[in-house]
């Protein structure tokens, strides 16, 4: 309750965006958060409304941009759990390259990819998730690229934390952003969810059909990053659960020399007018 707010969402009925939002009210209450312990940021796309419709710390950012403004929240702030949030689009298109660096980097951070598999803000044009052939107003004869898979994409750069699920599930999602945010360092939950509106291919019950739950796999290991990779290439991209975890791996904040528990705002960085006059000094 303590997580929800009275904005309602303005997402097409049957979104699969309103699970994620439900997943991560509950997700931030059963870890015991309090909603001043907690930052979402978002990008743009239907996904980037997420920051404002929950009770917390919002930041509804710019496109492709959740993550370095993320990232500069953790710094700023240790104490506050962060989520940044966004659609495929926001992630793999725009934001790829803040992608990239924030898995491999390791910030203790939850990035939610609200995955659709094409861009309903705009109205419906082919994303970097849509398969190929997928036809859409931008691709009329269908696409002719090929998709990207999350769960291979942040396991071939270092990933420290992979999980997939479908918006469906809403108990497998709850739990798997609860073990997000306890994780430490970054965790990439990648959220299949549906867009009713536009995405006419991968509906619910498309989802329901091709998903394969790794617990359903014998003898899976979610500590073995090789199987996991190539789990994922058998059945293309489409298992779900705690895919991949290392918990010997340190986040990036354990690991910066120098890097206080306190966040940046708290400190006193005023410098004092001994240390001005030295700085002054050095540069005239
Ligand atoms: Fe959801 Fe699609 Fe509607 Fe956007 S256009 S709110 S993604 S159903």
């Amino acid at each position: 309750k303590e997580f929800r707010n009275n904005v309602k969402p303005n997402w097409c009925p049957g979104c699969g965006d309103f699970s994620i939002q439900a997943a991560i009210q509950r997700a931030a209450a059963n870890v015991g958060l309090e909603p001043e312990n907690l930052a979402v940021i978002s990008g743009i796309g239907c996904s980037g409304r997420i920051s404002g419709y929950i009770n917390c710390y919002g930041f509804h950012g710019i496109h492709g941009r959740s993550l370095p403004i993320a990232q500069g929240v953790k710094m700023a702030n240790r104490e506050l759990t962060v989520i940044a949030a966004g659609g495929d689009g926001d992630g793999f298109a725009i934001g790829m390259g803040h992608t990239v660096h924030a898995i491999r980097r390791n910030m203790n951070i939850t990035y939610i990819v609200m995955d659709n598999q094409i861009y309903g803000l705009t109205k419906g044009q082919t994303s970097p998730r849509s398969a190929t052939g997928f036809v859409t107003k931008s691709t009329p004869q269908g696409s002719i690229e090929s998709s990207i898979t999350p769960v291979e994409l942040a396991l071939s750069v270092g990933a420290t934390f992979v999980a997939q699920s479908f918006s469906s599930d809403l108990k497998g999602l709850t739990e798997l952003i609860e073990r997000g945010i306890k994780h430490e360092g970054f965790s990439l939950i990648n959220v299949f969810s549906p867009c009713v509106t536009y995405n006419k291919v991968n509906t619910y019950d498309w989802f329901k059909e091709n998903i394969v739950p790794v617990e359903t796999i014998e003898g899976y290991d979610p500590h073995d990053r090789i199987k996991a990779m190539s789990t994922s290439m058998k059945y293309n991209g489409l298992i779900t659960g705690l895919i991949y975890q290392n918990t010997e791996q340190k986040p990036y904040e354990a690991l910066v020399k120098g890097f206080k528990e306190e966040g940046l705002a708290k400190q006193d960085i005023r410098l004092s007018q001994e240390d001005f006059d030295k700085l002054v000094a050095e540069f005239a």
